[in-house]
Protein backbone atom coordinates (compact mmCIF):
# COMPACT_ATOMS: atom_id res chain seq x y z
CA UNK A 1 0.00 0.00 0.00
CA UNK A 2 1.77 2.93 -0.44
CA UNK A 3 2.22 5.44 2.56
CA UNK A 4 3.45 9.04 3.08
CA UNK A 5 7.03 8.82 1.85
CA UNK A 6 5.86 6.90 -2.12
CA UNK A 7 2.85 9.69 -2.26
CA UNK A 8 5.21 12.72 -1.38
CA UNK A 9 7.70 11.03 -4.48
CA UNK A 10 4.38 10.66 -7.02
CA UNK A 11 3.77 14.13 -5.76
CA UNK A 12 7.62 15.29 -6.73
CA UNK A 13 7.82 13.49 -9.85
CA UNK A 14 4.33 15.75 -11.22
CA UNK A 15 5.97 18.84 -10.48
CA UNK A 16 6.55 18.87 -14.60
CA UNK A 17 2.74 19.18 -14.95
CA UNK A 18 2.84 22.30 -13.34
CA UNK A 19 1.90 25.81 -15.56
CA UNK A 20 0.08 23.04 -18.50
CA UNK A 21 -3.61 23.36 -19.17
CA UNK A 22 -6.39 20.75 -18.25
CA UNK A 23 -7.72 19.29 -21.59
CA UNK A 24 -9.63 16.48 -20.38
CA UNK A 25 -10.61 13.71 -17.59
CA UNK A 26 -11.64 10.55 -19.17
CA UNK A 27 -12.66 7.87 -16.60
CA UNK A 28 -12.95 3.76 -17.96
CA UNK A 29 -14.48 2.75 -14.96
CA UNK A 30 -16.18 5.02 -11.95
CA UNK A 31 -16.31 2.63 -9.41
CA UNK A 32 -13.57 3.27 -7.28
CA UNK A 33 -13.71 4.11 -3.39
CA UNK A 34 -15.71 6.76 -4.65
CA UNK A 35 -17.77 6.61 -7.96
CA UNK A 36 -16.46 8.91 -10.05
CA UNK A 37 -17.90 11.74 -11.73
CA UNK A 38 -16.84 12.32 -15.29
CA UNK A 39 -19.14 15.69 -15.95
CA UNK A 40 -17.87 17.07 -12.19
CA UNK A 41 -13.74 15.66 -13.40
CA UNK A 42 -14.20 17.83 -16.35
CA UNK A 43 -15.75 20.62 -14.77
CA UNK A 44 -12.79 22.80 -15.68
CA UNK A 45 -11.46 21.65 -18.33
CA UNK A 46 -8.92 24.59 -19.44
CA UNK A 47 -7.84 25.57 -16.44
CA UNK A 48 -4.25 25.98 -15.78
CA UNK A 49 -2.51 23.36 -13.38
CA UNK A 50 -1.12 25.93 -10.38
CA UNK A 51 0.53 23.68 -8.09
CA UNK A 52 0.78 20.45 -7.21
CA UNK A 53 1.01 19.31 -3.52
CA UNK A 54 0.26 16.58 -1.14
CA UNK A 55 -2.07 16.46 2.11
CA UNK A 56 -1.85 13.27 3.90
CA UNK A 57 -1.99 10.48 1.40
CA UNK A 58 -3.64 12.86 -0.90
CA UNK A 59 -2.14 14.42 -4.19
CA UNK A 60 -3.83 17.54 -5.14
CA UNK A 61 -3.83 19.28 -8.52
CA UNK A 62 -4.45 22.76 -8.12
CA UNK A 63 -6.62 24.56 -10.81
CA UNK A 64 -7.63 27.53 -11.44
CA UNK A 65 -10.86 27.22 -9.01
CA UNK A 66 -10.79 23.64 -7.49
CA UNK A 67 -8.85 20.85 -6.93
CA UNK A 68 -8.54 17.50 -8.31
CA UNK A 69 -8.03 15.00 -5.38
CA UNK A 70 -6.02 11.47 -6.06
CA UNK A 71 -5.74 8.81 -3.48
CA UNK A 72 -4.35 5.55 -4.42
CA UNK A 73 -5.44 3.56 -2.24
CA UNK A 74 -4.22 -0.11 -1.70
CA UNK A 75 -2.58 -0.64 -5.15
CA UNK A 76 -3.02 2.32 -7.06
CA UNK A 77 -0.06 3.60 -9.35
CA UNK A 78 -0.01 7.22 -11.52
CA UNK A 79 2.21 6.96 -14.53
CA UNK A 80 3.38 10.30 -16.10
CA UNK A 81 2.82 9.53 -19.97
CA UNK A 82 4.22 12.09 -22.51
CA UNK A 83 2.39 10.19 -25.50
CA UNK A 84 -0.79 8.39 -25.35
CA UNK A 85 0.51 4.24 -25.27
CA UNK A 86 -2.14 1.22 -25.49
CA UNK A 87 -4.18 0.49 -22.36
CA UNK A 88 -3.52 -2.04 -19.97
CA UNK A 89 -5.81 -3.70 -17.36
CA UNK A 90 -6.93 -1.45 -14.78
CA UNK A 91 -5.83 1.83 -16.31
CA UNK A 92 -9.38 3.49 -15.07
CA UNK A 93 -8.73 7.21 -15.08
CA UNK A 94 -6.63 9.49 -17.63
CA UNK A 95 -5.82 12.96 -16.71
CA UNK A 96 -4.94 14.51 -20.12
CA UNK A 97 -3.05 17.79 -19.97
CA UNK A 98 -1.22 19.71 -22.49
CA UNK A 99 2.12 18.18 -22.77
CA UNK A 100 1.15 14.85 -20.47
CA UNK A 101 -1.38 12.30 -20.18
CA UNK A 102 -1.18 11.32 -16.20
CA UNK A 103 -2.54 7.70 -16.24
CA UNK A 104 -4.33 6.33 -12.76
CA UNK A 105 -4.37 2.50 -12.86
CA UNK A 106 -5.86 0.55 -9.72
CA UNK A 107 -5.99 -3.06 -10.06
CA UNK A 108 -8.22 -3.29 -6.31
CA UNK A 109 -9.50 -0.09 -6.96
CA UNK A 110 -9.57 1.54 -3.18
CA UNK A 111 -8.22 4.90 -4.50
CA UNK A 112 -10.26 7.65 -5.91
CA UNK A 113 -9.72 10.88 -7.98
CA UNK A 114 -12.10 13.53 -6.95
CA UNK A 115 -13.11 17.06 -7.98
CA UNK A 116 -13.34 19.48 -4.71
CA UNK A 117 -13.67 22.93 -4.56
CA UNK A 118 -12.57 23.79 -1.10
CA UNK A 119 -9.42 21.67 0.85
CA UNK A 120 -10.44 22.99 4.50
CA UNK A 121 -13.93 21.30 5.45
CA UNK A 122 -14.01 19.32 2.97
CA UNK A 123 -15.52 15.93 3.51
CA UNK A 124 -13.39 13.41 1.47
CA UNK A 125 -10.68 14.78 3.33
CA UNK A 126 -11.98 14.35 6.64
CA UNK A 127 -10.67 15.52 10.07
CA UNK A 128 -7.02 16.06 9.39
CA UNK A 129 -4.43 16.26 12.13
CA UNK A 130 -0.74 18.14 11.07
CA UNK A 131 1.56 16.73 8.74
CA UNK A 132 3.95 14.63 10.22
CA UNK A 133 7.45 16.66 8.33
CA UNK A 134 5.95 20.17 9.62
CA UNK A 135 7.07 22.06 12.10
CA UNK A 136 3.43 22.07 13.88
CA UNK A 137 3.68 18.61 14.58
CA UNK A 138 5.93 19.18 17.89
CA UNK A 139 6.48 16.45 21.18
CA UNK A 140 4.27 19.22 23.26
CA UNK A 141 1.62 18.54 20.82
CA UNK A 142 2.19 14.73 20.92
CA UNK A 143 1.58 14.61 24.52
CA UNK A 144 -0.83 16.61 24.57
CA UNK A 145 -3.21 14.46 22.37
CA UNK A 146 -1.96 11.42 24.02
CA UNK A 147 -1.99 11.72 27.43
CA UNK A 148 -5.51 11.33 28.18
CA UNK A 149 -5.69 8.61 26.30
CA UNK A 150 -6.59 4.75 27.13
CA UNK A 151 -5.58 3.38 23.46
CA UNK A 152 -2.09 1.68 22.45
CA UNK A 153 0.27 4.68 21.11
CA UNK A 154 0.61 3.01 18.08
CA UNK A 155 -2.92 3.41 17.23
CA UNK A 156 -2.76 6.77 18.16
CA UNK A 157 0.30 7.63 15.84
CA UNK A 158 -2.20 6.10 13.04
CA UNK A 159 -5.02 8.26 13.74
CA UNK A 160 -5.01 10.70 11.19
CA UNK A 161 -7.03 12.97 13.16
CA UNK A 162 -3.48 13.25 15.60
CA UNK A 163 -0.93 13.33 12.93
CA UNK A 164 -1.44 12.44 9.44
CA UNK A 165 0.53 9.89 7.17
CA UNK A 166 1.94 7.67 10.06
CA UNK A 167 1.04 3.96 8.22
CA UNK A 168 1.73 0.80 9.62
CA UNK A 169 4.93 0.40 8.01
CA UNK A 170 6.27 3.79 9.89
CA UNK A 171 4.80 3.42 13.29
CA UNK A 172 6.24 0.00 13.65
CA UNK A 173 9.52 1.32 12.65
CA UNK A 174 9.58 4.82 14.96
CA UNK A 175 8.46 3.05 18.18
CA UNK A 176 10.94 0.61 17.43
CA UNK A 177 13.67 3.21 17.34
CA UNK A 178 12.32 4.91 20.54
CA UNK A 179 12.38 2.08 22.43
CA UNK A 180 8.81 2.00 23.15
CA UNK A 181 6.02 -0.75 22.66
CA UNK A 182 3.00 -0.39 20.57
CA UNK A 183 0.99 -1.78 23.38
CA UNK A 184 1.32 1.26 25.80
CA UNK A 185 -1.69 3.56 26.36
CA UNK A 186 -1.44 7.07 25.42
CA UNK A 187 -1.88 7.80 29.30
CA UNK A 188 1.38 6.25 30.36
CA UNK A 189 3.67 8.06 27.47
CA UNK A 190 5.90 10.99 28.98
CA UNK A 191 6.69 14.23 27.66
CA UNK A 192 10.39 13.11 26.86
CA UNK A 193 9.41 10.03 25.07
CA UNK A 194 6.81 12.19 22.92
CA UNK A 195 10.06 14.20 21.85
CA UNK A 196 11.92 10.55 20.70
CA UNK A 197 8.90 9.58 19.53
CA UNK A 198 7.91 12.81 17.24
CA UNK A 199 11.69 12.85 15.92
CA UNK A 200 11.98 9.63 14.85
CA UNK A 201 8.85 9.46 13.28
CA UNK A 202 10.22 12.34 10.93
CA UNK A 203 13.38 10.20 11.23
CA UNK A 204 12.03 7.50 9.74
CA UNK A 205 9.77 9.11 6.90
CA UNK A 206 12.45 11.62 5.94
CA UNK A 207 14.67 8.64 5.17
CA UNK A 208 11.73 6.75 3.47
CA UNK A 209 11.39 9.75 1.03
CA UNK A 210 14.86 9.89 0.75
CA UNK A 211 15.56 6.57 -0.23
CA UNK A 212 12.46 6.65 -2.78
CA UNK A 213 13.46 9.91 -4.68
CA UNK A 214 16.43 7.96 -5.55
CA UNK A 215 15.39 4.41 -6.55
CA UNK A 216 11.99 6.59 -7.99
CA UNK A 217 14.94 8.20 -10.80
CA UNK A 218 15.99 4.40 -12.18
CA UNK A 219 12.72 2.96 -12.03
CA UNK A 220 11.21 6.05 -14.19
CA UNK A 221 13.78 6.07 -16.46
CA UNK A 222 12.82 2.60 -17.49
CA UNK A 223 8.87 2.37 -16.58
CA UNK A 224 8.09 5.58 -16.31
CA UNK A 225 6.30 4.53 -13.39
CA UNK A 226 5.99 6.78 -10.04
CA UNK A 227 4.68 4.75 -6.73
CA UNK A 228 6.62 2.05 -4.60
CA UNK A 229 10.07 1.02 -3.34
CA UNK A 230 11.32 -1.33 -1.10
CA UNK A 231 13.24 -0.61 2.08
CA UNK A 232 15.22 -2.87 4.99
CA UNK A 233 13.08 -2.72 8.42
CA UNK A 234 14.38 -3.31 11.30
CA UNK A 235 11.11 -4.74 12.61
CA UNK A 236 8.15 -4.60 10.32
CA UNK A 237 7.46 -7.76 8.55
CA UNK A 238 10.38 -9.34 10.48
CA UNK A 239 8.21 -11.90 13.19
CA UNK A 240 10.18 -14.50 14.40
CA UNK A 241 13.78 -13.26 12.95
CA UNK A 242 16.23 -11.99 15.34
CA UNK A 243 15.92 -8.26 16.58
CA UNK A 244 18.93 -6.20 14.99
CA UNK A 245 20.27 -5.16 18.07
CA UNK A 246 19.54 -7.36 20.63
CA UNK A 247 18.72 -10.46 19.27
CA UNK A 248 15.61 -11.26 20.77
CA UNK A 249 12.52 -12.62 18.20
CA UNK A 250 10.40 -10.06 16.82
CA UNK A 251 6.85 -9.90 17.94
CA UNK A 252 4.17 -9.83 15.71
CA UNK A 253 0.61 -8.73 17.33
CA UNK A 254 -2.66 -7.88 16.19
CA UNK A 255 -3.14 -3.93 17.54
CA UNK A 256 -6.25 -2.54 15.82
CA UNK A 257 -6.84 -4.90 13.36
CA UNK A 258 -3.13 -3.88 11.89
CA UNK A 259 -0.37 -6.40 12.08
CA UNK A 260 2.17 -4.99 15.06
CA UNK A 261 5.93 -5.97 14.59
CA UNK A 262 8.31 -5.37 17.95
CA UNK A 263 10.98 -6.09 19.88
CA UNK A 264 9.81 -7.41 23.47
CA UNK A 265 13.05 -6.88 24.88
CA UNK A 266 14.26 -3.59 22.84
CA UNK A 267 10.83 -1.77 23.54
CA UNK A 268 8.87 -1.60 26.59
ZN1 LIG B 1 15.74 -5.98 20.49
Amino acid sequence: MPELPEVETVKNGLQELCGTTLKAVIVRFPRLRYPLDEPLLNQEVGSKILKISRRAKYVIIHLERGYLLIHLGMSGRITLLKKNIPLQKHDHVDIICNDFILRYNDPRRFGCVVYATELENNPILGKLGPEPLEQDFTSDYLYQKVKTRKTAIKQLIMDNAIVVGVGNIYACESLFLSKISPLRLGENITLLECQVLVKNIKKVLNEAIAAGGSSLRDYKNAQGELGYFQQSHNVYGRAKKSCRICESIIREIRLGQRNSFYCPQCQS
